[in-house]
This record gives structure tokens, sequence and C-alpha cells, in this order.
């Protein structure tokens, strides 16, 4: 990948060479549509129709993640598949075209449709409705056996750990890891085993409760942190805490007081910045500062992924 453009914000040029090649950020997963409707009056009702304040169709999935990070100014490179459709065509525009992430491991599946979700956002509750067969390749699949020479990766924590995050482990990739979707509900011992391989998790708490059975989310939290370096656990609205075991830093911050339109992808962009401040090797409480901020930015715009802020407008409130 090129190194970051001249008068792009660089947050990592005090960590490495400009010119390094490979990527900052590995992401893999799949591309899905998303098509937001916020501010609904009421839940829908069998046999009416109810008009949406505000609405918004953008990239999703992986994708949130992607943007985010890309915007944040990380050198980001995406596996994914996309769709043999015109939501395939629009996605792949966004993200190589508009946001700059590197698609070069990307490929459409011909044949294959794009997954689309509908999220209906009633005052702060959210409803979704997703269609979609699973991508007929794996992220595996798309990397090869050799993943490319990257700082950081983001993988599904699953009941088995794809082999391109093993590889990237195994050459010294710090892996973050992202809740893989269970369809039995049932979180099991393979996955936590599985945070061996980890640098960090990032879980929102019913997520974090989830996995580890605890009751209460700092009780899943001091749990996760016996399994993993960096234990992080997303509170919505009243912010995050974690638990870095390497520097022995404990913190919980609270989130920006915001008026929330749209919460689609507040965990990824949160995600992002974290990523973005643990790279950087800034304290634990800064890390969650600014990931609260970016998050607490994105949610204030209907838009899902294309809601995430940018160093242009995170300027003013990080000084
Ligand atoms: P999503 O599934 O919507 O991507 P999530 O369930 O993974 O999100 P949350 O814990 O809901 O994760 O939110 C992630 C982060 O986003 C929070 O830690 C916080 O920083 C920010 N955030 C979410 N909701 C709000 C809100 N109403 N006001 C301010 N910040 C918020």
């Amino acid at each position: 990948m090129d190194a970051i453009p001249a008068g792009r914000f660089d947050p990592l040029a005090a960590v490495r060479t400009p010119t390094a090649g490979g990527f900052d950020l590995l992401l893999a997963g799949t591309v899905f549509q998303d098509i937001i409707f916020t501010g609904l009056p009421h839940a829908p009702q069998p046999g009416t129709e109810i008009w949406s304040e505000g609405m918004g169709s953008c990239p999703g999935g992986v994708a949130n993640q992607a943007i985010a990070a890309a915007r944040l100014g990380l050198r980001t490179g995406l596996a994914a598949a996309f769709g043999d459709d015109g939501y395939g065509d629009y996605n792949w525009k966004i993200l190589a075209g508009q946001e700059h992430v590197d698609l070069s491991l990307s490929r459409r599946v011909a044949g294959w449709h794009s997954p689309v979700t509908v999220s209906l956002s009633v005052d702060h509750d959210r409803s979704m409705v997703t269609h979609g067969h699973p991508a007929p390749v794996t992220p595996s699949e798309l990397i090869g056996e050799q993943p490319p020479p990257a700082l950081a990766a983001v993988a599904d924590l699953g009941h088995e750990l794809e082999p391109w995050a093993l590889a990237a482990h195994s050459d010294g990739v710090k892996l973050f890891g992202d809740v893989g979707w269970d369809p039995s509900g049932e979180w099991s011992q393979t996955r936590l085993d599985n945070l061996q391989y980890f640098y960090a998790f990032m879980p929102n708490q019913r997520e974090a409760m989830a996995f580890t059975g605890k009751e209460n989310p700092w009780a899943a939290l001091y749990s996760l942190a016996d399994r993993v370096p960096v234990a992080v656990v997303t509170l919505g609205q009243q912010g995050a805490m974690a638990v870095d075991s390497e520097t022995g830093e404990e913190e919980w911050v609270p989130s920006l007081p915001v008026t929330a339109y749209d919460p689609t992808g507040a965990g990824d962009c949160f995600g992002a910045a974290f990523v973005v401040g643990c790279l950087a090797g800034w304290p634990l409480g800064d890390r969650l500062r600014f990931a609260n901020l970016c998050a607490a930015l994105a949610v204030q715009e209907v838009g899902g992924s294309l809601a995430a802020p940018g160093w242009g407008d995170i300027a003013d409130w990080w000084k």
C-alpha cells in the first residue's frame, strides 16, 4: 500500500516510518448494505405505513470499521467479499474511491448477492432485519496462506480461529478481537481459549457477560482480563472500561453527553479509534477518551459507517 498521501494526518508517524510497507490495520469479513431509518414515531404495526425522520444508506458489516479506521489515518486493508449487484458496485466505489481503503485483497463474487440489513430506530431502541447468505469465500481464501505485513488486524473470535489470523499472530501482528456471531446463542469454551492469540478484545457489555457467564460488566471485564492483555467492555452511553494487564492500568471513562440519533456502527467506530491509541502507545485513559469521543461524534449523525469522524472533525475536541 502507498504511504499516507501528503497532507493527510498520520497518527502513527511517530511509531513507524511513513514509507513502511504493509498495512496499519488489516480487516476481514463481509460487506453488507445498511439501510437505516431513524426517528420512527413507533415500531411498525402490521398493515400500517409510517414515516421516518432520517434515513441513511451506506456500506455496513466489516466496512464500518474499515471506514472509521481509514478516516482516522490508518493505512487500512480490507479482505472482503462484495456482492455481484448494484450494492456491491456502490460499496466498492465508496470504500476504494472515496474512503482510501485498500481493496487489493477483496473480491466481487459472481452470482452472490450483497447481504442487506435494515435498521429501524425508535427513540433509543433499534430493531434490525437482515437478509442474505454467507459469502462463498472465506477471509483465509481471500488473504492466502501468508497475510501481508501489518501492525494490527481485527479477527472474529470464532469457534475456530481463521488460518489467516493464526498466521498473522505468528508474524507478530497485534490481533484485536471482534465478536463472531454465534447463531446457537451459546458462547463456547473454545472461543474463550482462542483469546490466547489476541492482544485485545472489545465486546459490548451484553456480549462480555454472555461470553464469560458473569452477571455484571465489571466481573466480565476482569474475567476477560485474565485471558487477554487488553480487555475492554463498551457500555453504550455510559462509555467504556478497560484493563491493560501489560501496563497495570485500569480505567472507566464515561462517554460524552450527546444526543444520539443513530447508534449503527458505534462499536466499530470505537474499536477503530481504540486501535489508533494502542498502536500509538497512548496511556489507557487516553485510548478510551479518544474512542469514546469518536463514537460519540458518530452517533450524532445518521449514516452508519459514513458518520465516522475524520481528523478534521476531531481536531477541535482533541487537544
Ligand atoms: P453497535 O452495535 O451499535 O456498533 P455496540 O453495541 O457494539 O455498538 P456500545 O457499547 O453500544 O457498542 O457503544 C460503543 C461505544 O459507542 C460506547 O462505548 C460509547 O463510546 C459510544 N456510544 C454508544 N452510544 C452512545 C450514546 N448514546 N452517547 C454517546 N456515546 C455513545
